[in-house]
């Protein structure tokens, strides 16, 4: 059964009596070389968990069943979970959780499955909700090895972005924290069902092994990057004053000119390194 070709998925959706479920950002892959080469890029090795978050009808769970030992897909919509009983039937190395990856404990799902084995996360990610579940993901504390993701090609160019480029934001400040970004290939939007209005990019994050920044203070570090991007026409000391009213003008342009810059210079001219730096001579 090829879970790419559109009438055999419309026909597995009718079974179950269900429909295309936008507000879960339903797009489903209907070319069959795009899940192989997403799974194929995935991870360097076979033996460990690999989760992928919005499993829909199964076809990129098929290709991480063949090639890694243990798969978890974590699917919201509770209509499709038959559906993938079906399409999955043959794979006893699959478990499906119906459940919002915001809410699930990822912690202890890894806990619970990877057999203190590599974990990576692949995914075709629900467009309304990219950033969020990246953040999750990064946040949560678990070691992944890296995580695989296709989202919007805007999206993909920041996530991939090099200070001071226009694609650079607090996303890329913040991912590189965790680890290096490579963007891997594009797939345009008629590789879609039903077919989004922007082509899509996928990237790789390969997550440090050992923390590669340890700031003294992590939550100022994050309002820091928080606090550049919301005002990024501004220059940084603007923008910091304006948001960390705690710091006076001085104190601030002390510390930007330490780090080597210019007091004129705006935020997004700023390395993620940068951002530790700042932080560490603002912490008190
Ligand atoms: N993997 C399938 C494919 O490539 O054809 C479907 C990808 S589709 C872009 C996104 C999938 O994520 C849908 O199955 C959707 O129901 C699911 N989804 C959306 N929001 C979710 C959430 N918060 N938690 C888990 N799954 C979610």
């Amino acid at each position: 059964m090829d879970l790419c070709n559109l009438s055999v998925i419309k026909s597995l959706m009718s079974e179950a009596g269900i429909t295309f479920r936008k507000e879960f950002g339903q797009n489903f892959l209907n070319n069959r070389m795009i899940p192989e080469e997403i799974a194929e890029s995935c991870a360097d090795t076979s033996d460990r968990l690999v989760i992928e978050i919005g499993p829909g009808v199964g076809c990129l769970t098929q290709e991480l069943a063949m090639r890694f030992s243990r798969v978890v897909a974590i699917e919201i919509d509770k209509g499709l979970i038959p559906v993938l009983d079906k399409t999955l039937a043959e794979f006893d190395n699959v478990t499906v959780i119906n459940a919002d990856v915001m809410d699930i404990d990822l912690g202890e799902l890894v806990e619970k499955y990877s057999d203190g084995k590599p974990v990576s996360v692949c995914a075709n990610l629900p467009y309304y909700i990219t950033t969020p579940i990246l953040m999750r993901l990064l946040e949560s504390g678990v070691k992944f090895d890296t995580i695989t993701v296709m989202v919007q090609k805007e999206v993909a160019a920041r996530l991939s972005a090099e200070p001071g480029s226009s694609d650079w934001g607090a996303i890329t400040a913040s991912i590189g924290f965790y680890g290096t970004v490579k963007r891997l290939f594009k797939v345009p939007a008629g590789c879609f069902v039903p077919a989004p209005k922007v082509d899509s990019a996928v990237v790789r994050i390969d997550l440090y092994k050992e923390p590669k920044y340890s700031p003294k203070d992590e939550k100022l570090f994050r309002a820091l990057i928080k606090a550049a991007f919301e005002m990024r026409r501004k220059t940084l000391v603007n923008a910091l004053s304006a948001k960390l009213p705690r710091y006076s003008r001085e104190e601030l342009c002390e510390a930007i000119v330490a780090i080597g810059h210019s007091e004129t210079v705006r935020g997004e001219r700023l390395s993620t390194e940068d951002f530790v730096k700042l932080s560490d001579l603002l912490a008190k």
